[in-house]
């Protein structure tokens, strides 16, 4: 077993790896380091304070990056158990118009259009349902049309081949902007929604089929202690915590803090990982100059950053081939008003111009409306609407693209409908605006990129690490917190 565990990053997949290597190996010791001065890496929550017309105060939780979990990851609902944050969950029932009411905000045509989120639903959703309907009627009908020795290909190139161009790029190029603020004719399938290539299979090359034909439900072999977090997010389409996403790293920290033999360090920046030549173990180089010895790593950080760390006789293939997404996250509070904002629902997206991502685009890839799907979080300040517009991606944004008066000028634009009806009524000045650009914030798997981590995994067990250092995050395994806190849970199991 691990004598001394190096874990390195400071982001929730690192957080929860020290976290559950603690609980698997109580000997031994847990270093964390962290190169910024705070931990939990890309989950920012703050709460800021605004005012009424009336001068009257209220605090409003805000969101710089991911702001709800998916109920499916069986690994966040455990850690939320592990780490005693039932009462404070909050979700968005399935049932209520945050989750069923998502939109599209199509380049040319007026206002959002609805998408359907029933069979029921056709009828009130005419310009969706019709791509929609013909399309997936049809589905089953075209001719299996998988490339042969294909084990991949774009996610794109899939709907394409399937459900032919327009509902790829109407559809699912929007899709991705919502998850990867990336180009979906760029993102590997396999790695993005297998569910998609399973279905083909099971359906002899129809989806649709494939996903009438119940899955044989995969047998849980590894044991969740999820106790009983699942029955409260059994209805729920998201969920999230009264204080935001930043409540599990912060209760990571506090576990951590309070373990003897875990030390989280920040401001702990890692500048090179050597295997040790002639004896068992990595040493493991900080930028002050100290030098720790450790018995195995974690590598919780971006493959890209990792390359920088390695010296020549330990390179690893495959780190660099991946690009990043940047995206620029806007917070927005309107104040109380008559008018609502913007119609019930989740949000829209907007999808891929049919002329591709030109420079003189707006940038918006899309609006989350917040206040609508996370309002127990702002129960202190009713009447205020808070929402987040995301620009960038495959979009090349300049500052001019930021700015309140645009970013309300295009929010106008897309939600004017519900404005018109009032009388033409404009969007009210916001009580607060805030947008962060996040350099380099989501790893985007390329065709591919399934196949490259299983070379990188096995080269780490032969070569000289020899089992020793493992690589994990959302840049490996997938970008949800859900599929991070998953690996985070599973580090450490062959040792
Ligand atoms: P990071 O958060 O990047 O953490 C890595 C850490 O390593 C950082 O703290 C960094 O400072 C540190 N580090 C780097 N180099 C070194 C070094 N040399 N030495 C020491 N430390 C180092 N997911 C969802 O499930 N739901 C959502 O709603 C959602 N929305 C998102 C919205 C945005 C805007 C973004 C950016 C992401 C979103 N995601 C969402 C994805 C999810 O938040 C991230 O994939 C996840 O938080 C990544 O965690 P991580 O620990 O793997 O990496």
């Amino acid at each position: 077993p691990p004598s001394t565990i190096a874990v390195i990053g400071g982001g929730i997949t690192g957080l929860s790896s020290a976290f559950h290597l603690s609980r698997r190996f109580p000997q031994a010791s847990i270093i964390l380091l962290e190169k910024s001065s705070r931990d939990g890496g890309w989950i920012r929550s703050r709460r800021v304070e605004v005012k009424d017309s009336h001068g009257n105060k209220a605090e409003i939780l805000l969101e710089a990056g991911p702001r709800s979990l998916r109920p499916n990851s069986k690994a966040i609902l455990e850690l939320t158990n592990l780490l005693h944050l039932t009462s404070s969950i909050i979700t968005t029932p399935k049932s209520s118009k945050a989750a069923k009411d998502r939109f599209l905000h199509i380049p040319g045509r007026p206002g959002l259009t609805r998408l359907p989120s029933s069979p029921l639903s056709l009828l009130s959703t005419p310009y969706a349902s019709s791509i929609l309907v013909p399309s997936i009627l049809r589905e089953p009908i075209r001719r299996a049309n998988r490339p042969k020795d294909a084990d991949d290909e774009s996610v794109s190139s899939l709907l394409a081949r399937r459900f032919g161009h327009k509902l790829e790029r109407i559809f699912g190029s929007a899709l991705v902007h919502g998850i990867y603020a990336a180009d979906a004719r760029a993102l590997s399938v396999k790695a993005t929604f297998p569910i998609l290539l399973e279905a083909e299979e099971r359906g002899r090359g129809s989806i649709v089929l494939g996903m009438l034909k119940a899955g044989s439900k995969e047998s849980d072999l590894q044991q969740y202690d999820v106790g009983d977090v699942q029955s409260l997010v059994n209805d729920a389409a998201v969920f999230s915590f009264v204080d935001g996403l930043g409540t599990i790293p912060k209760s990571l920290r506090e576990y951590l803090d309070k373990s003897e033999k875990v030390t989280v360090r920040t401001n702990a920046v890692v500048t090179s990982l050597r295997p040790k030549l002639n004896a068992e173990g990595i040493e493991v180089d900080l930028a002050n100059g100290e030098t720790l010895s450790a018995s195995h790593v974690v590598s919780a950080i971006p493959l890209d950053r990792l390359e920088d760390l390695l010296p020549s006789h330990g390179a690893l293939p495959h780190l660099t081939t991946n690009p990043m997404s940047s995206v620029t996250v806007v917070n927005i509070v309107f104040p109380p008003s008559k008018t609502p904002i913007h119609p019930p629902g989740f949000g829209y997206l907007i999808p891929r111009p049919v002329g591709g991502y030109s420079r003189r685009g707006t940038g918006f890839l899309g609006t989350v409306f917040d206040s609508c799907s996370l309002g127990a979080q702002d129960t202190g300040a009713p009447g205020f609407t808070k929402l987040t517009v995301m620009l960038g991606g495959p979009y090349e944004i300049t500052p001019a693209h930021t700015k309140i008066e645009n970013v309300l000028a295009q929010l106008q634009h897309h939600l004017s409908p519900i404005h018109h009806r009032i009388g033409g009524a404009r969007l009210p000045w916001p009580v607060y605006f805030e947008a962060m650009e996040h350099n380099e914030c989501i790893p985007l798997p390329l065709v591919g990129h399934v196949r490259r981590m299983e070379e990188l995994r096995a080269a780490l067990k032969t070569g000289p690490w020899k089992g020793k250092l493992e690589v994990i995050g959302a840049s490996v395994d997938g970008v949800s917190v859900g599929d991070c806190v998953e690996a985070a849970r599973k580090v450490g199991r062959d040792w």
